[in-house]
């Protein structure tokens, strides 16, 4: 039996938020998430100028997986994502890339059906959703769902999605896993501070790891392992998140850095999440016939 986590939602990841239950390590969870504007916008008439900014970025959670203590890692499996029928965009001024040539606000509902967004009649987007916001309580400090940081948050990488790994360092005891900010699809770097914003309920099974150390999130596709980082510059973010897979590279291979860095250079990839929110994040991959998954 899957535990469902619904109607419950923090609006910063903060070792001081109140777990919404107690899971033992293995356990499967949905997580019944809004989508980042907490369901206020239904209507496109009324743009952005009504909402309650005070209430965006939920996160679903926060859970307490037990075991779970400062220096462990927390493994989530995350198995599918199921979609609601309509997703939200915006354009906000002074939000994005283009913020400055937004005079005025606007908003689109978009259907979701078939696989696929319906931008505009004649402009179908296949659907490839992923989760915003995942992450656990920073050690102390809170830190609003909106900014992203070491333990998670909102990240907005395209690549956190079904059939994925998602590894985060813990923090603090039971970790307080919560997530939200659901996208039926996104364009990486997220441009204009939107994707296709949604609800969504997303299956996980959550596993805490004794034996492995993260200093900043790390992700596992089908063919890929992914160093996590965000930073204030996009290129210092790019640096940490191929510092770590510089590290491993170095380790399981039995490799200098010279021949190591070159390794990354040949095959490696540096990509960016997203570059609008407090904090920019980038991701650096490899390939896991190269360097094998995190865990082995
Ligand atoms: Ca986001
Ligand atoms: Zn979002």
């Amino acid at each position: 039996m899957e535990t469902v986590i619904k109607n419950q939602m923090v609006y910063a990841m903060d070792p001081d938020n109140a777990p919404v239950c107690h899971v033992a390590s293995g356990t499967t969870l949905v997580f019944d998430t809004l989508d980042c504007f907490g369901g206020q916008i239904t209507c496109e008439e009324n743009g952005v100028d009504a909402l309650d900014w005070d209430h965006t970025n939920p996160a679903t959670g926060p859970v307490y997986i037990d075991g779970a203590e400062p220096g462990d890692v927390l493994r989530v499996q995350i198995h599918s994502i199921e979609l609601d029928d309509h997703g939200v965009m915006a354009a906000i001024p002074a939000n994005g890339i283009f913020g400055d040539q937004v005079e005025k606000s606007a908003v689109r509902i978009l259907p979701v059906h078939d696989g696929m967004v319906e931008f505009r009649s004649d402009i179908l987007l296949p659907i490839k959703p992923m989760i915003g916001v995942i992450g656990v309580a920073p050690a102390e400090g809170s830190i609003n769902c909106g900014t992203p940081g070491s333990h998670g948050g909102n990240m907005d990488n395209t690549q956190i999605g079904p059939n994925t790994t998602l590894y985060l360092p813990v923090f603090v005891p039971g970790a307080l896993l919560a997530m939200g900010d659901v996208h039926a699809v996104m364009g990486d770097g997220e441009v204009m501070v939107t994707g296709v914003e949604i609800a969504s309920k997303i299956t996980v099974t959550v596993d805490v790891m004794k034996n492995m150390q993260l200093l900043d999130p790390a992700l596992e596709t089908e063919d890929k392992v992914y160093a996590i980082a965000s930073n204030a510059a996009l290129t210092d973010a790019i640096h940490t998140a191929a510092s770590a897979l510089l590290k491993l590279t170095q380790d399981r291979l039995d490799m200098d850095i010279n021949e190591a860095g070159m390794l990354l250079s040949a095959c490696g990839n540096a990509e960016v999440c997203q570059i609008v929110d407090p904090l920019m994040t980038a991701r650096f991959s490899m390939p896991k016939r190269i360097i094998g998954g995190w865990e082995n």
